[in-house]
């Protein structure tokens, strides 16, 4: 039953560490005060930020929409339908961002009244306008991403080999590490069966990063605690559709210490920030400090910040 809770449940994921770790006030605003936003007798303060949260630049919108798009496409595989061709594909992604900008542009009341139902780019709210460069930029890319997702390992094996069964495919899971809920999301995960081997595949359309590992670090600990398997028995993999590469990873024991390590110290951080734990009520919003940085005018919350710097 739907259940309306004063203040949210705590779980731990990366993202949510990444905020954390990247300014206090951002994090209040996405964890806490958008909590509740969506309903219709919220205050407006939380409605806001919830409708803040949900923007999306131009960039995150193409990621989801790859991820949609794969996800799609390798649904269609599994269940024996007729594969998209590359320009399809291209055409699809396109069309999602067309509808994007459109929503941003025209269906601003809807937005403001479903803001998960509607789209609202970061880039139009904020700027009104999606500069020429970012649009080239953003189409080069989709091109690129298609095009070095059909030659990817991955993807080519998922849709030849018969030796492989598929097992996960994009779903949201949940795991407890010291009675801590975590938040995991496989992008895909498939087994050779000859060989035994797990792979948990990561499909990534920006940049390779050194956090790239810590994550892939949480799929593993997900796997040994849903699956009872060994760490020899598992390789992470990360597609990255604008180069072109792929990168196989075998993890160690002390890699998966660590992992744990970040899970409970980034918890008890993050709990320092609570006046009652054990219902998950925040500090109050004052105690949450701002970080101001160049990252300001990509954050989704600029709009309540702007003004602060200067006070
Ligand atoms: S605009 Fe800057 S200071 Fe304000 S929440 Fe975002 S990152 Fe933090």
């Amino acid at each position: 039953m739907f259940e309306i809770r004063q203040y949210p449940e705590f779980s731990w994921s990366n993202s949510r560490h990444r905020t954390f770790m990247e300014c206090k006030k951002k994090y209040y605003y996405h964890y806490y005060l958008s909590h509740n936003g969506w309903l219709f007798q919220a205050a407006e303060e939380n409605k806001l930020a919830y409708r803040l949260k949900n923007i999306k630049n131009l960039p995150i919108a193409l990621g989801e929409v790859i991820h949609d798009i794969i996800h799609s496409q390798l649904k269609a595989y599994l269940a024996g339908e007729t594969l998209a061709s590359e320009q399809e594909l291209i055409q699809q992604v396109k069309d999602r961002l067309n509808l994007a900008f459109i929503h941003s542009k025209k269906h601003v009341d809807d937005w403001m009244m479903k803001p998960k139902k509607f789209q609202m780019l970061h880039e139009i709210y904020y700027y009104n306008k999606l500069e020429q460069s970012d649009v080239e930029n953003i189409k080069q890319k989709i091109d690129v991403c298609i095009k070095n997702l059909l030659s990817s390992k991955s993807y080519n094996t998922i849709i030849t080999d018969e030796n492989i069964h598929v097992i996960e495919a994009e779903e949201l899971k949940t795991v407890y590490f010291d009675g801590v809920k975590v938040y995991v999301v496989l992008d895909f995960l498939y087994r050779e069966r000859e060989s035994d081997k797990w792979i948990i595949v990561d499909w990534k359309t920006g940049k390779q990063n050194k956090t790239d590992r810590d994550q892939l670090a949480l799929y593993v600990l997900y796997l040994i605690d849903k699956y009872k398997i060994t760490l020899d028995n598992i390789i992470i993999r990360n597609e990255y559709l604008q180069s072109g590469e792929t990168k196989d990873y075998t993890l160690c024991e002390d890699d998966l210490i660590e992992a744990r390590n970040l899970i409970s110290d980034s918890t008890e951080a993050m709990r320092r920030f609570l006046a009652q734990p054990s219902i998950n009520k925040p500090l109050a919003e004052d105690e949450y400090e701002e970080t101001f940085s160049y990252r300001c005018n990509s954050c989704n919350f600029k709009q309540l910040c702007d003004g602060k710097r200067e006070e």
